[in-house]
């Protein structure tokens, strides 16, 4: 059985005393119980990872994982502004998200670059979050399945059966941040493709590997998401900034 898993990513957003409050907000509104069988982790901005690992202890949130926003896909050497897996290992990173779509589009990322960090995570004992989805052009040219299905295949050459340890995020790109959420059934309907995608690689990872869900989740779509077979939890942007957003869609 896959565990739900709910992942918040921060992007550029946070300050030293908004993480403050975020925390001791969920801290508090955990303190009435934390859904059994599911995973929950926070990808703050990298150079607030380690006061919200700081934080985390000092509100024994032990249920509450650490991840980042990203990784060089080298280890170290001349590489100006990158952070390496070791540092976020250090760090107390348990998750770290890679081919994000704004990393895709703005910084040019191809999907052999997000398996190179996706190897760098897994060598270094973390788990990746691997980004794949489709444009609004290519979903309405009836193009969504191959171009996604044609992302994991790119990362099932690379990683072959260390996708086991991996997480996929189908995360539509018209729906990331502009409040369009893919229906339940178009979500499903991708997670299962993507499934059906990996088992002909494996069957054994295609059914352990966790696909979320990212793109406008909320807590009123949260519960009909999370319940589709296929659905295994989702990548959160917008809405993990609300602590009393994120807090709902833990428990949806
Ligand atoms: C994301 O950043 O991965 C994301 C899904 O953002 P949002 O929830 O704001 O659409």
């Amino acid at each position: 059985m896959r565990p739900l898993i709910v992942i918040g990513n921060w992007k550029l957003n946070g300050s030293l005393a908004r993480n403050q409050d975020w925390v001791k907000a969920v801290a508090h509104g955990m303190e009435s119980g934390i859904p059994s069988g599911r995973k929950f982790a926070v990808c703050p901005p990298f150079p607030y990872l380690q006061q919200c690992a700081q934080l985390i202890k000092e509100h024994s949130l032990a249920f509450l994982n650490l991840g980042a926003q990203d990784a060089s896909a080298h280890s170290s050497g001349a590489y100006t502004g990158e952070v390496s897996a070791s540092m976020l290992t250090e760090l107390g990173c348990t998750y770290v998200i890679v081919g994000h779509s704004e990393r895709r589009l703005l910084h040019h990322e191809i999907d052999e670059v997000g398996a190179a960090k996706a190897l760098q995570v897994l060598d270094h004992g973390m788990t990746p979050v691997i980004c794949v989805g489709e444009t609004a052009d290519e979903r309405n040219s009836g193009r969504a399945e191959a171009i996604v299905c044609g992302q994991v295949a790119k990362q099932v050459n690379v990683l072959q059966d260390r996708l086991a340890d991996c997480l996929i995020a189908y995360e539509p790109v018209w729906a990331i941040g502009t409040g369009k959420v893919a229906s339940a059934q178009v979500a499903q309907d991708m997670h299962r493709a993507i499934r059906l995608r990996l088992a002909e690689f494996d069957e054994d990872v295609a059914s352990h590997v966790g696909i979320l869900y990212g793109g406008s989740v909320k807590p009123d779509n949260a519960i009909e998401l999370f319940a589709m077979p296929d659905i295994d939890g989702g990548l959160v942007g917008g809405a993990s900034l609300n602590p009393q957003e994120f807090l709902a869609i833990c428990q949806a």
